[in-house]
């Protein structure tokens, strides 16, 4: 098989930069390990951007996410008894939109259907080769058995545990990473939200985020050891907990059945450059925050904003200098959204280091956040996203 553009993966970092390219005229094929309904009922993100949801309007994969979406003008932040809403929108113009990733995964595939984009499911033993030479490829199992994908460019787009970023010889990256200590048992549940925005929480007991996929399903978090056993949490331990973390006097979290639950480990990783020869590093192949600022899907995303703009140009008119700035043009949103995202877990999360003194801390941000405006209206910038830019 021939094609421009060989996609590795086909979460929305793969499947966006597919139906860019298309948009510019030029062919890619992508490659994915699991079947189709695995992609498209994997439970992740659930919050988008303005950009992000601008960028699906540009493409024309927006007609369910107008439908569906819940747009949010802004958030809630509670501590100790008290609420404070944070105005997204009016501090910053723009909004952000609830609308669950398995949702934007399914409305990218269709739309890759029906631009006659091929994504091959179920190939097995990806491999890319060539990277630094003239003849890069792909090879993998396919129903056919051993099949390889010629191409001009390859674009890694296959998450944090996917095959590209290791084929980069020894030596070419450098990685940044942070463990936290701690992790996010993630429900979903048959229950009506009983708020009408996000409410994130500092709790003694440890954060808590109760946030939704639609009105009629809950998305609810909490804080909880790193390597806890999702076994030691029966149903009613989790309502308990949630309303200890998240209920105020005379309000209480709605319940329901819950139908999805699991432990979702939280680390901070960046590899710099996020390109190696003809091997484009995209989303979370390249770098990972923790869920606190819902930065995740938006970063990839935006990754392939810069980087099927930058392909353009060097099909178009031979012109490499975006494809050479690419990742530090990538990046710079990268650090940004690290940095907030950091914000966002240092404030929130009980730190269990044993000192009261971090705890403290948090409550004077939070009592700045309520007093100053500047502090409440950084906050929502980073929140938002800020405005897509050439080089950002
Ligand atoms: C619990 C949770 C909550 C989150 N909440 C948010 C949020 O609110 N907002 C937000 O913006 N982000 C959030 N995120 C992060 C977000 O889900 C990811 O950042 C996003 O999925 C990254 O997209 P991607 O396309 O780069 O990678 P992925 O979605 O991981 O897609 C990579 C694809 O590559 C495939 N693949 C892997 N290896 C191979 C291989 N060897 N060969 C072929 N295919 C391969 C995978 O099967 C997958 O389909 C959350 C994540 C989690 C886990």
């Amino acid at each position: 098989m021939k094609t421009t553009v060989g996609i590795v993966g086909a979460g929305p970092a793969g499947l966006t930069l597919a139906l860019l390219l298309r948009a510019r005229e030029i062919d890619s094929v992508v490659l994915e390990r699991r079947d189709r309904s695995y992609v498209e009922e994997r439970v992740r993100a659930g919050l988008l951007e303005q950009n992000t949801v601008d960028l699906m309007r540009e493409l024309g994969v927006a007609a369910r996410l107008d439908q569906e979406g819940l747009p949010h003008d802004g958030v809630y932040l509670r501590w100790q008894g008290q609420t404070l809403h944070i105005p997204m929108t009016e501090l910053t113009g723009r909004t952000i939109t609830i609308y669950g990733q398995q949702q934007v995964v399914r409305d990218l595939i269709d739309a890759c259907g029906e631009r006659g984009i091929e994504v091959r499911f179920e190939v097995e033993d990806v491999a890319v080769h060539g990277l630094d030479s003239d003849s890069p490829h792909i090879t993998f199992a396919g129903e056919g058995g051993e099949e390889r994908l010629d191409c001009e460019l390859i674009a890694g787009c296959d998450g944090f545990h996917g095959v590209c970023r290791p084929a980069i010889p020894a030596g070419v990256l450098t990685e940044y990473e942070y463990e936290y200590p701690f992790g996010w048992l993630g429900i979903l549940a048959e229950a009506a939200p009983t708020t009408d925005e996000l409410i994130y929480a500092w709790h003694e007991h440890g954060f808590s985020l109760y946030s939704m996929r639609s009105p009629e399903i809950s998305r609810l978090y909490l804080q909880v050891p790193a390597d806890e056993d999702i076994a030691d949490w029966p149903d009613e331990r989790i309502w308990e907990e949630l309303q200890a973390r998240l209920g105020v006097d005379g309000w209480r979290v709605g319940e329901g059945r819950i139908f999805d639950k699991g432990v979702t480990p939280m680390r901070s990783f960046v590899c710099e450059p996020m390109q190696f020869g003809r091997l484009f590093l995209a989303g979370d192949a390249a770098h990972i925050v923790p869920p606190t600022g819902a930065k995740g899907l938006n970063l990839a995303v935006n990754d392939v904003r810069l980087l099927a703009a930058a392909m353009g140009a060097h099909f178009a008119d031979g012109d490499d200098s975006l494809l050479e700035r690419y990742s530090a043009d990538a990046l710079r949103r990268v650090w940004r959204a690290q940095d907030f995202s950091n914000f966002m877990t240092q404030l929130l999360h009980r730190l269990d280091d044993g000192e009261p003194f971090g705890a403290r801390l948090q409550l004077a941000r939070l009592e700045q956040l309520k007093r100053s405006e500047a502090a409440r209206r950084n906050l929502a910038e980073n929140y938002v996203g800020l405005p897509a830019a050439p080089d950002f």
